[in-house]
């Protein structure tokens, strides 16, 4: 990825590229290596044309005649026989420059934003710009000479344009860490505020115990369409509170197990809880559960005496 590539074309593309052009010099300077400063995909890649927004492969072709005109790209090679066109960045900052971020004297040499002007409308059409030179970037060559590149990629950066400078210090010189992070603690107090008192009106509505008005609150947060305190108040008030308060508890009560508990079910020959007399009960068949349970009591088929729904069912039938 041609991050470096992509900051020089940033800062330093000649400002008589319209919009589209240097959108797409963007494009292909992100696509392209940075030290051989090659394109990778072909220009007339599919992704690399929606990325650049660049309509159709005659469009992309004025696009990159531009570019060669003013000395952005030039051809290197590909294009025929079905071989994907190469292109390569030509240098664009002047020597000493270093992507920001990138060297130590990151920022010193920046150009200042707002020095693009729109010399053209959006669009791809090819004006005739005899400006050449007149807009290019500038450079200080005594400060070039106080910040030579660092080696590396840093130091490809020739002087193939050597101008002359007025461009001051740009607004992003530094990743500041001085914004203010401890601004994300503010909303979590509050909401921790809030959760503790829609705890206490559930505790007052309910006789929850603070664990059992945390449990139900984490139960339904899941539920909230608008505000948690808006459904909360809505379930108190018609009593659901109560009911699913009754139903955690009854979750969470132990389960009796006495020593002589059947282990298996004695009509599907299942471990207790029987799934078999589980699914019948699901299906609203009632008939052998009700029998089972009858028959061997609460104690031994626990399974059943626990099942709320066969509960419910047993009770609207008594
Ligand atoms: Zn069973």
């Amino acid at each position: 990825m041609g991050y470096k590539l992509y900051r020089e074309v940033k800062v330093w593309a000649p400002d008589t590229l319209t919009k589209g052009e240097k959108l797409a010099a963007l494009v292909l300077a992100d696509d392209a290596n940075d030290v051989s400063r090659l394109t990778y995909h072909g220009v007339h890649d599919p992704e690399i044309m929606r990325q650049a927004m660049v309509p159709d492969d005659r469009a992309m072709r004025r696009v990159l005649a531009k570019l060669q005109k003013e000395k952005v790209v030039e051809h290197a090679g590909g294009g025929h026989n079905g071989r994907v066109s190469k292109y390569r960045f030509l240098h664009l900052a002047p020597s000493g420059w270093a992507a920001p971020g990138d060297a130590s004297k990151a920022g010193e040499n920046n150009p200042p934003t707002g020095s693009v002007e729109d010399h053209q409308a959006d669009g791809f059409d090819v004006p005739d710009v005899g400006k050449q030179g007149e807009n290019n970037p500038p450079t200080d060559e005594a400060d070039a000479k106080n910040h030579p590149p660092t080696g590396g990629v840093g130091g490809s950066f020739s002087t193939r344009r050597r101008v002359k400078t007025t461009r001051p210090t740009p607004p992003y010189t530094s990743t500041s860490s001085s914004s203010p992070r401890d601004a994300g603690d503010q909303p979590s107090k509050t909401k921790t505020k809030k959760t503790s008192s829609i705890r206490d009106r559930i505790i007052d509505a309910t006789g929850a115990t603070p664990e059992e008005a945390q449990a139900l609150i984490d139960q339904i947060r899941p539920e909230v369409k608008h505000s948690l305190s808006g459904l909360i108040t809505s379930l108190i008030e018609n009593e659901d509170m109560h009911e699913r308060l009754r139903k955690l508890k009854a979750a969470r009560a132990p389960r009796p197990r006495p020593a002589r508990a059947q282990t298996k079910c004695t009509r599907h020959y299942l471990a207790l809880p029987c799934d078999a007399c589980a699914s019948d009960i699901k299906t609203r068949a009632f008939g052998d559960v009700t029998k089972l349970l009858h028959d061997h009591g609460p104690d031994k088929r626990w399974d059943l005496a626990q099942n709320e729904a066969l509960a419910q069912h047993l009770g609207e039938s008594a």
